[in-house]
């Protein structure tokens, strides 16, 4: 099938967030993921309202406090201050079990609605069409997505909360400091539109700053995937070196983006320190000489300063809640980009509903077809292929390396469609197929045959989800598989995969085999493995191979002649035309025919 070198896949090129009303609007659309816990979440809203709230009150008593201490001093009782001590000790009471709610709330609903939102994105990403990986890079792809993830998790569980916590604080604060006194809320206001501009512009530079790292960040993480899959390769060649040059020239852009950042936000906070302990000196200083001129009393300074606090907290954190959000738009920007991308099958939970589709006779018909890859606009790869197989027919495509023979396949199993002509299953357009159905009657046995981590069962049950063991046995007797497995101490159960054993070629393409006749396809492919086996285990999956084929149309790519001999066809492909077709006596017998050179060739081997 096709291949893929690192360099011949673009980056992907993505927009820049900005926060203005499109863009919050697509956030506000992601928080749909919030709707089925819009109780909890409201819930938790009110609660946290409510202890900001709560938060309020507390300088305002602390200023009664001091108010009746004086008063003590100046003769008075001291019930007023031990009375409004309890009265505090009981609203922190109150305060510590609505935090205690809003924390557990937030975290669960924010939770719950990204699981949600981690599945469909996942659930759309393993949907789309192969043209949409054949453009990106997917070790690229995975590592944003989770980063992107991570940063929409944040943004639900920590920053909208803060949010509108700090917004109480901020306009309750202002109310109440106006209340006591508007002289000192007239000076302490005067601060805050020149810390909002500066925050602003700091803020837009830090973004696009902390995205180019982020950027660099996922390129690396690139290099260390393709290098760990491709670590035969690294080690063969003796490429180590050079891997690790690469590396540490990712690691060095990152680096140099991400200090930039560092640079920028340490000034940034510098500022706000400065600015914020400025405004608070500056109230101190007018409050002291407020209380001198006996405008305000002691109780009410205090007041004023801690509220002037909490005011000045809030802006600090309004600033830092302004780039994170930045940096969520960012994210959410990416993740519904891919949300709105098209898939060209639907994935959704549970069982697979039962296909409407009758089973296909399994005629094939290749009709004028013509076809460039998207990737490679420009450079096309079949020009005008006709062929036809009837219900049953063993096909062989044979043909030198590059001839289109996977590509032929891929639009068989509609990975890609025709550029132009027409390709036809049982007599109709193989467009107006859905395609999980027309898919649900074909199987591909690969030259490569990939297991996944899971038992050898679970493997051979990927054919037919839910199949019962005795159908998963039987399957494996016919591939010629069921010796081998029942001789492994752990039979059916035994692990495969990463944290499994490892299976030879040959068992690993007779697993394959169990899969695609558990399947039971109308249509089968069959891609010949390239390396030979030894005669034992080449008469064991010939075998199975045949019992596979037997009443279905199948197409084989056959690198080995020999294995074509008893087909009822071989197309010989050659520069994405077919040249040559007929049977292995039909193109032997022409004279300077492809086929023959190439027969020549591998007998002579
Ligand atoms: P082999 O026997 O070596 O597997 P093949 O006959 O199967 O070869 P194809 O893989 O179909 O050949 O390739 C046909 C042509 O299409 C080649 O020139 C190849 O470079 C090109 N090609 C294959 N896959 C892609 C792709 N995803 N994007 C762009 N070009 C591709």
């Amino acid at each position: 099938m096709a291949r893929y070198s690192r360099n011949d896949q673009a980056g992907v090129e993505l927009p820049k967030a900005k926060l203005d009303r499109e863009s919050l609007r697509q956030v506000l659309e992601l928080f749909r993921y919030l709707r089925p816990y819009r109780g909890r979440f409201s819930a938790a809203m009110a609660a946290l309202f409510a202890s900001s709230l709560l938060s309020l009150s507390f300088p305002y008593l602390a200023g009664s406090i001091v108010d009746a201490a004086v008063r003590h001093n100046q003769g008075g009782s001291l019930a007023g201050v031990d009375r409004t001590a309890l009265l505090l000790m009981g609203i922190l009471a109150i305060q510590a079990g609505f935090s205690y709610f809003h924390a557990l709330s937030f975290a669960t609903v924010g939770q719950r609605s990204l699981v949600d939102l981690r599945r469909d994105t996942y659930a759309r990403l393993i949907s789309l069409p192969m043209t949409f990986f054949a453009e990106r890079r997917v070790g690229e792809l995975a590592s944003r997505l989770s980063a992107d993830l991570i940063q929409i998790e944040d943004t639900l569980i920590t920053i909208l909360p803060q949010f509108l916590r700090q917004s109480t604080l901020l306009v309750g604060g202002i109310a109440l400091i106006a209340a006591t006194s508007l002289k000192l809320t007239g000076i302490m206001l005067v601060s805050l539109p020149v810390l909002t501009v500066v925050a602003v512009v700091f803020g837009r530079k830090t973004r696009k700053i902390a995205r180019e790292a982020q950027d660099r960040l996922a390129d690396t993480a690139t290099i260390v995937e393709e290098t760990l899959q491709g670590i035969v390769n690294v080690k063969a060649f003796a490429n180590e070196g050079y891997e690790l040059n690469r590396y540490h020239d990712g690691l060095g852009r990152f680096l140099t983006a991400t200090l930039r950042g560092a640079r920028l936000r340490a000034a940034f906070i510098a500022f706000i320190i400065f600015a914020l302990f400025g405004s608070i000196v500056l109230v101190l200083w007018s409050g002291a000489r407020l209380l001198q001129q006996g405008e305000i009393t002691f109780g009410e300074l205090t007041r004023f300063i801690l509220y002037t606090t909490f005011v000045a907290g809030a802006m600090g954190q309004f600033a830092e809640l302004y780039s994170q959000l930045q940096k969520a738009i960012g994210a959410t920007q990416r993740v519904r980009e891919l949300l709105r991308e098209t898939g060209e099958v639907e994935a959704r939970l549970g069982p697979t509903p039962p296909s409407t589709l009758p089973r296909l006779r399994g005629d094939v018909v290749f009709e004028q077809v013509h076809f460039t890859y998207p990737s490679r606009q420009g450079v096309e790869v079949l020009h005008g292929i006709n062929l036809a197989a009837t219900s049953g027919q063993r096909i062989a495509l044979v043909g030198p390396s590059g001839a289109g023979k996977s590509t032929l396949i891929s639009l068989l199993l509609r990975l890609y469609d025709p550029s132009a002509g027409h390709l036809l299953i049982d007599g109709r357009d193989a467009r107006n197929y859905r395609l999980a159905e027309l898919r649900g009657q074909m199987s591909m046995v690969p030259q490569e045959v990939l297991l996944f981590g899971g038992s050898i069962a679970e493997n051979i049950a990927y054919g037919k989800p839910g199949a019962s063991a005795e159908e998963i046995e039987q399957a494996a007797r016919q591939a010629n598989a069921h010796e081998f497995v029942q001789a492994f101490p752990d039979g059916y159960a035994t692990l495969v995969g990463d944290r499994g054993i490892k299976l030879s070629g040959g068992q690993r393409q007779r697993v394959a085999i169990a899969r695609a006749i558990l399947k039971n396809p109308a249509i089968l492919i069959l891609d010949e493995a390239t390396s030979s086996l030894d005669s034992e285990s080449e008469r064991l999956i010939q075998e199975a191979l045949e019992t596979l084929m037997h009443g279905r149309t199948s197409f084989i790519i056959a690198h080995r002649l020999a294995t074509v001999r008893h087909v009822d066809r071989i197309i010989v492909i050659a520069g994405g035309r077919v040249v040559e077709s007929g049977t292995h006596e039909e193109l032997k017998a022409i004279d300077d025919g492809v086929y023959r050179r190439l027969a020549a060739l591998q007998f002579r081997e």
